[in-house]
């Protein structure tokens, strides 16, 4: 039932390995839903890091394929095995491939409903960042009243976000940011103390002056290449170093031994995948980001919108750092 639907659509595709040429809007046939997936009718695609590693080919997907991990919308058709949504469901994901497109079939695994008070762009903005900062604050390093955490790119999509959960968890925020004005949004947000890192002679120095010395709990570190060295020199004897991302570039090979010597240190690195693994844990997180949503405790800030055809300047903006909260396409 139902209106039919068209037999192709555009999707952005990443012809080749490499930098944002080689993404290219092309008309395909729509995807047949397998057995575990439902066909969605995208109302709004994420834009994510995740995808210029794909593109380039630091994370391995063979070339052409649709960009795009993240989404959401609605089910327009279900596949043999599936019983738990329907067509019509307002759906959004934050994992699998192939989302920047009209039409996207999406792994019933990855899936959640999304409530009636979160819309289809929030929900589409909130998924794949949001269960991050989710799981970075509640689970990796699990903050509590007290705990003190070095933020960094405090502005971006998952900063903002780490922010606000960080704390409406009871913590203490010194962010970073590369401008007075992503700063401010920091601010908005909730940190607690700011720091302009590409202003400071020696991030660590600031952060110890702003603890006494002391050092942070814990260092929540996208940024990876620039600011690793940094961050691991902030932490108090025994702290967590949590790097989450390279959006600056990955961190090289690195001495186990200088943990020793630093005070007994930790560093991780996790990836969302771990944290979201059974459908249990994925509903779980779901349901207290869509709360924290609808209740107004977390907000998600959309720092633009772009048409599918504008994608490669919304990937082109989010590289070149000029963006703030989160970046989604309208296909
Ligand atoms: P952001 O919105 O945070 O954008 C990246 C920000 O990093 C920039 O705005 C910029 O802020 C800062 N930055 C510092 N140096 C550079 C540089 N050389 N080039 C580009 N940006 C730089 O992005 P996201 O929130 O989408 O992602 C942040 C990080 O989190 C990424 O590394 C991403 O891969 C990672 N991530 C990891 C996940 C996981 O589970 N491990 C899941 C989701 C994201 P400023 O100008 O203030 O310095």
């Amino acid at each position: 039932s139902g209106s039919a639907l068209p037999e192709s659509a555009p999707a952005l595709v990443v012809t080749a390995h490499g930098g944002g040429e080689v993404l290219e809007v092309r008309d395909q046939a729509l995807p047949a839903p397998t057995s575990d997936q439902v066909l969605v009718r995208v109302a709004a695609a994420g834009v994510n890091f995740i995808d210029t590693y794909q593109r380039e080919g630091i994370y391995p997907v063979p070339t052409p394929f649709v960009c795009g991990n993240e989404g959401a919308g609605e089910v327009v058709a279900v596949g043999d095995d599936v019983s738990s949504f329907v067509v019509g469901d307002r759906v959004a994901w934050g994992q699998g491939a192939g989302s920047a497109r009209t039409y996207a079939a999406v792994d019933t695994k990855n899936l959640v409903h999304v409530p009636p008070g979160v819309d289809l762009e929030t929900a589409a903005a909130a998924m794949l960042q949001g269960l991050t900062a989710h799981y970075l604050s509640t689970s990796t390093y699990a903050v509590q009243q007290g705990t003190t955490a070095l933020v960094h790119a405090a502005a971006g999509g998952v900063g903002q976000l780490l922010t606000q959960m960080t704390k409406k968890r009871g913590g203490r925020v010194i962010a970073t940011a590369g401008s007075a004005e992503k700063l401010q949004t920091a601010r908005e947000r909730g940190a607690d103390e700011l720091i302009n890192y590409s202003e400071v002679d020696d991030l660590a120095a600031a952060v110890r002056e702003l603890t006494d010395g002391k050092g942070v709990d814990v260092v929540y570190d996208g940024v990876g290449k620039d600011t690793f060295e940094a961050s691991l020199a902030s932490l108090r004897p025994r702290g967590l170093l949590v790097l989450y991302g390279g959006a600056s570039g990955q961190v090289p090979p690195f001495d186990l031994q200088r943990l020793n010597k630093l005070g007994s240190l930790f560093v991780t690195r996790p990836s969302l995948g771990a944290y979201v693994a059974t459908p249990d844990e994925l509903r779980a997180r779901t349901t207290d980001l869509f709360e924290w949503i609808e209740s107004g405790e977390v907000q998600v800030s959309i720092g633009g919108r772009y048409p599918l055809s504008d994608a490669r300047t919304a990937y082109a903006d989010l590289e070149g750092r000029r963006t703030q909260g989160k970046l989604i396409l309208i296909p």
